[in-house]
């Protein structure tokens, strides 16, 4: 039987790619970037995956990633002027690419948090299990951005707690970040705790390094390419309704 869910929030509960959407393109109007496309917005966010990715196997620091990820892209994309293949305009202001992505990420952090889009049936399923069961939220976000969400999305006070991989000083899969998590909530035997996410390397991963059941969020129907073994898997929030009565018959 469950009695704690651990939620993901990024892309599962809330829907990251709106929020990502007006992040970047306020952040370039506030900074005096120009002519900005969704086809940039659409490199950016595959780098930025891919620094993602490398931070939860270790590979780079979480500056690097933050950071990083916004150098890689402006370098990129300028390459990519010379090329005349973007169109994208920094302002001339004297400053770096480096001093851009740094002054950009800083502002992307509060911008990031300030926009909380629920996914279908995101909020119905918090509310509905409260009383029921604990939840808690467990991201790898930062700590600025994070707590912008959990405040306007209002989830700050619909869950019994939260877990952000910025204040804990590990990130998802390590099963140091579900250290601290029993640390603080336990003592829960491991088939009592459900994880649900949308990312099978930190989420799904994650569980089974700590040992927990594990339920990926998968809308859109990917392959499981990395073959993680995954013990529920959905399309639609609402089906964990169904997987929370199936372990109380167990
Ligand atoms: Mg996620």
């Amino acid at each position: 039987m469950i009695k704690v869910i651990l939620w993901d929030i990024d892309g599962t509960l809330l829907n990251f790619k709106i929020a990502e959407k007006v992040a970047f393109f306020a952040c370039c109007k506030d900074l005096g970037i120009q002519n900005t496309t969704e086809e940039m917005l659409g490199r950016y966010s595959a780098i930025n995956h891919i620094y993602w990715q490398k931070l939860e196997r270790n590979e780079i620091t979480k500056k690097e990633v933050l950071e990083g990820r916004f150098i890689e892209f402006f370098t990129k994309e300028m390459d990519l002027v010379k090329e005349k293949k973007s169109t994208l305009l920094l302002p001339q202001n004297g400053k770096t690419i480096e001093e851009i992505a740094v002054a950009f990420n800083a502002e992307y952090q509060k911008k990031l948090g300030d926009t909380s889009v629920y996914n279908p049936y995101g909020k119905e399923i918090v509310e509905a299990c409260q009383g029921k069961y604990k939840q808690y939220i467990v991201t790898n976000g930062t700590s600025t951005a994070q707590h912008r969400k959990l405040k306007n999305s209002g989830l700050e006070h619909m869950v019994d707690g939260w877990f952000i991989s910025d204040e804990i000083g590990i990130e998802k899969p390590n099963i140091g970040f579900f250290d601290a998590v029993w640390a603080k909530i336990g003592p829960y035997k491991k088939e009592e705790v459900l994880i649900v996410g949308d990312s099978l390397t930190s989420d799904i991963r994650g569980g089974n390094n700590a040992g927990i059941l594990t339920c990926w969020y998968n809308p859109d129907g990917l392959p499981n390419l990395q073959k993680e073994p995954v013990a529920y898997e959905i399309t639609d929030l609402k089906q964990i309704e169904d997987i929370l009565e199936k372990e109380e018959r167990l």
